[in-house]
């Protein structure tokens, strides 16, 4: 198979290519037959490969992403839940912090009732005045719990009510959101197949590009954030003057030779600028 190299400037020998200069094919080390019809199989290949690609990325995208349809949906409804998850969470723990100053409250009610059967105990005045010093603290205590716990209570009552005010602006929201993520979840299967399927064709193809090739597609491909071909396109701006292309990957002018070359697709040819290999995409517009 022909080895197309990508040595800048690099004038070519080959006569049969003569239109088509810095790109210089080596014949040196054929492994089999370079006919015109393996060329242009290689450069459908190549065109499939670069396809599945395209559609694997885009895919993959979509399968890990929120798609476009629910960004804006999904980036209002997470904001406005989480305001009603957070309130609901401060009604929780205002209830949860009344909870435990009734339970304190209990178990100094306990030790009150202690204190009143040890007071008919006691027998000197100091013991007495010391018990009664300790019920003075315990019933101070009781009442700064129950003072705790009525704030508590009141706290939790202005978050509760704004937290109903907030779940019934919600709800119709939450209602849409459900129906979008419902339609979204149906998809991802299909996707995920797709995912599948697009691999296992992208391995199949690779498999059947020859080496040197392959590594060629990669290069142009890391260089370019994937794409390693690109159609070439006809300027339809000056219909009078005489007929201009360029490369689509990055708008640079394709000449006319390398033009005539593509679309006889027996010819690996690339992008003078960007190095792409470059094709004719089958048009149905012609008139
Ligand atoms: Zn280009």
């Amino acid at each position: 198979m022909a080895l197309v190299q990508l040595g800048e400037g690099r004038e070519t020998s080959g006569k049969r290519y003569s239109t088509v200069p810095r790109f210089e094919f080596d014949h040196s080390n054929l492994s089999f037959s370079t006919g015109a019809a393996d060329m242009t199989q290689l450069l459908e290949r190549a065109i499939a490969l670069q396809k599945a690609n395209d559609d694997l990325a885009e895919a993959n995208e979509r399968l890990h992403g929120i798609p476009d349809w629910m960004a804006e949906l999904h980036e209002e409804h997470s904001v406005q839940k989480k305001e009603i998850d957070s309130l609901s969470e401060q009604a929780e723990a205002e209830a949860q912090a009344r909870r435990e100053a009734e339970t304190e409250i209990e178990e100094i009610q306990e030790k009150l009732h202690r204190y009143q059967t040890q007071i008919n105990q006691v027998t000197t005045q100091r013991e007495y005045g010391a018990l009664l010093q300790e019920i003075d603290t315990a019933k101070g205590r009781v009442t700064e719990l129950e003072e705790l716990g009525i704030t508590c209570m009141e706290r939790r009552e202005v978050a509760l009510q704004e937290l109903e005010e907030k779940k019934a602006a919600f709800s119709d929201l939450d209602q849409r959101y459900g129906t979008e993520l419902a339609k979204w979840e149906a998809k991802k299967p299909s996707v995920a197949r797709k995912v599948k399927s697009l691999t296992k064709a992208i391995e199949k193809l690779r498999e059947e590009i020859p080496r040197q090739h392959l590594s060629l597609y990669d290069r142009i491909a890391k260089r370019h954030g994937g794409s390693a071909l690109a159609p070439i396109r006809e300027l339809q701006s000056n219909r009078k003057g005489p007929r201009s292309w360029h490369c689509s990957g990055c708008n640079f002018n394709v000449r006319p030779q390398v033009v005539v070359g593509a679309s006889a697709g027996d010819q690996l040819l690339h992008c003078d600028s960007c190095k792409r290999i470059l094709f004719l995409e089958e048009t149905e517009e012609e008139a």
